[in-house]
């Protein structure tokens, strides 16, 4: 028996690799009573048949589970936001880092499209880097017409298992292009949609690189707050998270509440203003979610 980790999964095959190669293996054993299904991502015990085949046997517990693409054991994020078209969107970032905190992942932002960045936006971005960077947040800035930046994003990538994530456009398929130019994916928004119904059949996969791996499907394709809740959504607030102890009522939703440190630290300018109301946002939409069920 070994250990291995499932880089594919296609047509009933789990694709298995470890130190000694990948196996296409079936899935025979317990885990199909739990009804459990094996992911690519996940850590599985197998017999292999020989240099090539093999049975997975028993799957080991994961640390999350993503839906869409199904991936387990994800853990970074890459967060692409272009600085120009689409234009940079705080509140869109916000919302992405909130599902991948509630996730337990580690997000990379990217800042990408570098070389379309007009002067009059350069000072603006570089204040959101810095305020991202103080709450903890690592944050570079590529261009696929930047050599320089995409072998910086490639330590960034070594020795995890990340996924891509950003809207539609940002530039997630290039910079995937250029760090891997095997890849070949398709670039553009317009020319995806048009052939999206060539993709529909689509499998995931594991793409190593850098001892790491990435998945060549982007990631949180849904932001639906599924599993977040008016109290957990403050734990998804780094520099929120470290004071909420401090409020004077415990269950504190930092909205109306007095004595609440959370605000506190906002007029102080300690927590960013436009953090601080992504935040509020979110909690109505999260209110608003649970009355409509
Ligand atoms: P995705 O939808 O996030 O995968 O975005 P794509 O990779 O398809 O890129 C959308 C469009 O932006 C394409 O036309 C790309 O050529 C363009 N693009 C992507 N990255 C860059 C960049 O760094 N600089 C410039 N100028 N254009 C880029
Ligand atoms: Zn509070």
């Amino acid at each position: 028996m070994a250990i291995g980790r499932i880089v594919k999964a296609l047509s009933g095959f789990y694709y298995v690799e470890n130190e000694d190669g990948i196996f296409q293996c079936r899935g025979r054993g317990n885990f199909r009573k739990r009804k459990l299904t094996p992911l690519v991502g996940d850590w599985v015990v197998f017999e292999a048949e020989n240099r090539t085949d093999g049975y997975v046997l028993e799957l080991h517990d994961r640390t999350n589970e993503l839906i869409r693409p199904p991936i387990a054991n994800v853990e970074q994020a890459v967060l692409v936001f272009s600085v120009h078209e689409p234009a940079f969107s705080p509140l869109l970032l916000d919302k992405f880092l909130v599902h991948i905190e509630a996730n337990d992942i580690q997000p990379l932002i990217c800042l990408s499209k570098m070389d379309l960045l007009p002067e009059e936006k350069l000072e603006e971005i570089r204040q959101y880097k810095k305020e991202y960077e103080k709450i903890g947040y690592e944050v570079i800035s590529t261009s696929v017409h930047q050599a320089d930046t995409i072998e910086e994003l490639k330590p960034a990538l070594a020795n995890r298992v990340s996924v891509f994530a950003g809207q539609s456009g940002v530039g997630k398929s290039s910079l995937l292009n250029a760090i891997k130019p095997e890849l070949d994916l398709e670039t553009n928004a317009i020319s995806k949609s048009l052939n999206r119904g060539k993709h529909t059949t689509r499998h995931v996969e594991l793409i190593p690189i850098e001892g790491g791996y990435v998945a060549d499907t982007p990631g949180f394709s849904s932001l639906d707050y599924h599993g977040i809740t008016e109290d957990s959504l403050s734990a998804c607030y780094p520099e929120m998270a470290d004071r909420i102890q401090e409020c004077k009522f415990r269950g504190c939703t930092h909205s109306n509440e007095p004595k609440c440190a959370v605000k506190a630290a906002v007029e102080d300018g300690e927590i960013a203003q436009h953090r601080y109301d992504s935040y509020i946002q979110f909690l109505e939409e999260i209110k608003s979610q649970k009355r409509r069920y």
